[in-house]
């Protein structure tokens, strides 16, 4: 049993990786619990030089716009700051006009790619799911060309109950109205009892998997996410990465990992979180790291700036992760919960960012195809 500050024990898991040797879960529970400032860096640079391998120095990034739809929400995930009942005064639900109003906006403005379509759990669109399968079939009669990535587990189980049709029934029905992907999103913890905890109300973690895997065998591509920074063990992380990496290892169908950290401020959650948890770059960056070395079967690590702010995300090309993200042109979910790094990045200074970090800047699709490498603008 290797424990950590173990020089040699950490020698040997960073020489394993870096020789393309699969990490344990063991390994991954010993460089989670690490805390030694210079076992950190030397994980970081590990990840760096297996990154630098894998991606040979491209950072990409996509450009998009969010859409979300609905603030109104009859869950109560204790992460959340964003959901709002419907008697709110800032309560809303986007209709057609206004949602296709906004990717006109995203299209001329700065030639969005993609739109991220998610909302809340909306008690209204219940009784008429309609609205979820015409959205899409809206817009992609005005946008043919728009990769249209929505929707997450939750909401897919959401319309398999409303409309008495199957997971995989729904998916279907999705793609046939237009959908490209859908977002890996309401993972948030897999470890179940921590799970329970934090989003008692959303779809367990056996009823997450079904649906990412039926959606990967159907052929549709998904993202895979965490929350992390909570009332989360390390324990529950690993339980969490060692599922992944098994559904990947399985399905092949996860595009990228995308590692959220949990934003305080608004949030019933926060009282019970150490509040330097989450601000902790150190921390956040070593997460990304042990990404780097223990997801051998994900090509992709994503940072996430609106929730660490564009510093620390710089900082996190150089710990093992390849991609930044995108625009989003609209970020309400993250500043709802009280991040405050802002709700859109502009192309060029994305492009600019990845430069002065000593990286190649390059264009993507949803699905990462590259569009367009070492951009000027
Ligand atoms: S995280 Fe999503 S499902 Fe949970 S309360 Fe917020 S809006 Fe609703």
């Amino acid at each position: 049993m290797l424990h950590s500050s173990d020089k040699s024990g950490l020698d040997n898991i960073l020489q394993k990786a870096l020789s393309g040797e699969r990490l344990e879960d063991s390994d991954l529970l010993f460089l989670l619990e690490e805390k030694d400032g210079k076992a950190v860096q030397e994980t970081a640079s590990a990840a760096d030089t297996l990154n630098r391998d894998i991606n040979s120095g491209k950072v990409s990034y996509v450009v998009n716009r969010n859409i979300n739809f609905t603030n109104i929400c009859a869950l109560n995930c204790r992460f959340c700051g964003y959901k709002r009942t419907k008697n709110s005064k800032d309560a809303f639900l986007l209709d057609y006009d206004k949602i296709l109003e906004k990717i006109s906006e995203g299209k001329k403005q700065i030639g969005i790619d993609e739109i991220c379509v998610t909302g809340g759990i909306n008690p209204e669109l219940k009784s008429n799911p309609d609205y979820y399968f015409n959205l899409v079939r809206t817009v992609r009669n005005n946008f043919p060309d728009l990769h249209i990535h929505a929707f997450s587990p939750q909401e897919i189980y959401e319309l398999a109950e409303a409309t008495g049709k199957s997971y995989a029934g729904v998916i279907e029905k999705l793609v046939d109205c237009g959908l490209n992907s859908i977002p890996g999103t309401a993972a948030e913890i897999l470890a179940e009892e921590t799970r329970k905890k934090i989003c008692p109300e959303k779809i367990n973690t056996s009823v997450w998997v079904e649906i990412i895997k039926t959606a990967h065998m159907l052929g549709v591509k998904t993202s895979a996410t965490v929350l992390f920074g909570h009332i989360e063990s390390n324990e529950d992380l690993a339980y969490h990465l060692s599922l992944i990496r098994r559904i990947q290892d399985e399905t092949g169908g996860f595009t990228e990992f995308i590692a959220l950290p949990f934003i305080s401020p608004k949030t019933s959650l926060r009282k019970q979180v150490n509040q330097t948890k989450i601000y902790d770059n150190e921390a956040v960056l070593k997460f990304y790291a042990i990404l780097r070395l223990y997801l051998d079967n994900f090509k992709n690590i994503q940072t996430s700036w609106p929730k660490i702010g564009v510093h620390s995300a710089l900082k996190s090309l150089e710990c093992g992760v390849n991609d930044f993200g995108g625009t989003l042109m609209e970020e309400n979910i993250t500043k709802s919960a009280g991040g405050n790094f802002g709700e859109y990045l502009s192309e060029g200074e994305i492009i600019n960012l990845i430069k002065q970090a000593g990286k190649i800047p390059a264009r993507r699709d949803t699905l990462y195809n590259y569009i367009n490498i070492n951009v000027s603008i």
